[in-house]
């Protein structure tokens, strides 16, 4: 079908909407795609909806094609199901609830992993039925607590969803590993930039999860990546352990008085002034004290968390290193509790005596000698000695992480970049398996706990991706995979002369299996010139002067590039070009 813009439900503006910051925002209101209805909660029109669908296309051919099964979910869900799952507790601010006219709890689904854990449950029980997936394609509610950016971060959102139901950890591999190779051909076919990253640290026994992250510095999220191919979310990096040094013959340790020294910096002021050596911040050793709470327990622990004191804690690390238990930062109320942690002076040594786990950066290994809380106010002690003096309970991955760190694929350095993440790929194991007792009666009669994969694919956000990564300063770009039309023929001209040679070169193109969107407005050249710019159809064929002999003119948006091509055979040309 032929779309005229004379009647297209479309009204450009020239002026950015005041609370648009990136560019996609801009450009996607401005171009008269999304609308704003309230905070993150956005409307399609017709240009935009019809990108929306060809992104959803393409996610839906490579879901079928590696074997996925739709199936479709009601938004609005009972409490029960994510009671069970502990999530309405879980999922705190961030899920809207309501209730019904009987009082009854109800929520609009952030994710789905309960419903079709008990979907599986109820109409699948033979090892037999096994492996299967299951997706949809599904808008999504989260109360996020800054929706910014458009569509990109929306409180009402697009989402593909897919679960792979397997009976073993290898079955749960394949699936995963499935997943991961559609995901390439949907981002391929999208044309995107993005980094596949790895998204959870193993020191705490997490399963493999990796985010597919699309460049773009006004990303959400910081990854790091070396020369030689390591990729990772900062929260999922690494850091390598340098080797053992031997104890024999380091010096003692010595306790100093260092008054008005609770800071790194004024203690690291205060030796440099006072003693012999010079030190830095890195020769300290900094104790951050956090508690924890594991799930189901009613009672927060103490931590130490002890780093170089040249870093800081990064508290987005710390906390992926502590899932699932909940970490937070000590109050006043814990140091009054707990007399014998001396703020600012706090060493390895009353956390030993007082029975708090002690977790340190990998970096601290045996025989590194630091300056550290003596337990004493005003007072540091000097080569402390790891694995001599103190010795930790284990590592933990909480320091930050900078560029120019050492890759931990020992190749070079590490980069930071930014990105936004556009699909989630994740071995859930049988977390839900256990909470809903998903079994399948084994070929012995015995059940078999099934073990489950999540797979996320942000479907709005990506219209916002692709517009963040393909646009110049006059509009949009779209490639051509979901371009909301193929070709934009712009009518250069008010003549009905070349108004009826417009509609014949369109209705040429149609014929030929391609989509138009026709220019037949009676507006100037310019606008119409500026708004096909905005708009950012790929290919423009403008109708102009030249048509009296026989000429048209042929636009690359990307490129800028124009050739006059004949009349004759325009739509063997433009087909060429557009299925090139
Ligand atoms: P983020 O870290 O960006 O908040 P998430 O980790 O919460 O994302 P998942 O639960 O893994 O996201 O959801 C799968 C995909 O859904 C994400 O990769 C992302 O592309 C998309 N998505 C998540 N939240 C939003 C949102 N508020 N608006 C639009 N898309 C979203
Ligand atoms: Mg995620």
């Amino acid at each position: 079908m032929l779309t005229r813009m004379s009647s297209l439900f479309l009204r450009t503006l020239r002026e950015d909407p005041a609370d648009a910051e990136v560019p996609s925002h801009k450009l996607l209101v401005r171009a008269g795609y999304v609308r704003r209805v309230a905070p993150g909660v956005y409307s399609w029109l017709p240009l935009g909806l019809k990108v929306l669908r060809r992104v959803e296309a393409v996610v839906r051919e490579e879901m079928d094609a590696m074997g996925g099964q739709e199936i479709l979910f009601p938004a609005l869900l009972p409490r029960e199901p994510y009671e069970v799952s502990n999530r309405w507790t879980e999922y705190g601010p961030a899920v809207f609830r309501l209730k019904d006219r009987k009082g009854g709890d109800y929520l609009l689904g952030p994710t789905h992993e309960e419903l079709f854990t008990l979907a599986v449950k109820g109409e699948y029980s033979s090892y037999k039925d096994f492996p299967v997936v299951l997706y949809q394609v599904q808008t999504k509610y989260r109360d996020e607590e800054r929706p910014r950016a458009g569509i990109l971060r929306g409180r009402e959102f697009v989402m593909k969803d897919s679960y792979s139901f397997d009976l073993t950890d290898e079955g749960l591999s394949e699936s995963y590993r499935r997943h991961r190779d559609a995901y390439i051909r949907i981002f391929d076919r999208l044309a995107l930039d993005y980094v596949i990253v790895a998204a959870t640290s193993g020191a705490m026994g997490g399963s493999a999860s990796e985010e597919f992250l699309a460049e773009c510095e006004t990303g959400e999220d910081t990854f790091v990546r070396g020369p030689g191919g390591y990729a990772a979310n900062v929260e999922a990096v690494t850091t390598p352990a340098p080797p053992p040094v031997p104890l024999d013959g380091l010096p003692a340790a010595q306790v100093h008085h260092t008054p008005d020294t609770p800071t790194i910096e004024t203690l690291v002021d205060f030796l440099n002034a006072h003693g012999t050596r010079t030190f830095t911040a890195a020769d300290t050793l900094k104790n951050v004290m956090v508690k924890i709470k594991p799930p189901g327990a009613t009672e927060w622990e103490l931590l130490g968390v002890g780093v170089p004191g040249d870093r800081e804690v990064d508290m987005k690390r710390l906390e992926a290193s502590c899932e699932p238990a909940q970490v937070a930062l000590l109050e006043e109320s814990d140091f009054a509790r707990n007399p014998f942690l001396t703020k600012g002076y706090i060493g390895p040594g009353s956390l030993a005596a007082n029975g708090v786990r002690f977790l340190v950066d990998p970096r601290i290994v045996t025989g590194t000698a630091w300056v550290t809380g003596a337990d004493k106010v005003d007072h540091h002690v000097v080569d402390l000695v790891c694995g001599r003096d103190f010795t930790p309970d284990g590592t933990i991955e909480a320091a930050e992480v900078r560029a120019g760190d050492p890759s931990p694929d020992g190749q070079g350095v590490l980069e930071a970049a930014r990105g936004i993440e556009i699909g989630h790929i994740f071995q859930l194991g049988r977390k839900y398996a256990d909470a809903f007792g998903l079994d399948a009666l084994g070929p012995d009669s015995k059940p078999i706990r099934i073990t489950m994969g999540s797979y996320g694919v942000g479907v709005s956000r990506l219209v916002a991706v692709i517009a963040e990564q393909s646009h110049d300063e006059s509009g949009l770009i779209w490639p051509r995979s979901v371009s909301p039309y193929d070709v934009h023929v712009v009518v250069a001209g008010k003549s009905a002369e070349l108004l009826a040679g417009g509609e014949e070169v369109a209705a040429e193109l149609e014929a030929a299996g391609l989509s138009v969107l026709l220019d037949d407005r009676k507006a100037s050249p310019g606008v119409k010139f500026a708004d096909a710019e905005l708009v950012g159809i790929p290919t423009i064929l403008v109708v102009g002067r030249g048509l009296a002999e026989g000429k048209l003119e042929l636009k690359d948006r990307a490129t800028g590039e124009r050739i006059e091509i004949p009349r004759d055979g325009v739509a063997a040309h433009v087909s060429g070009i557009v299925r090139a």
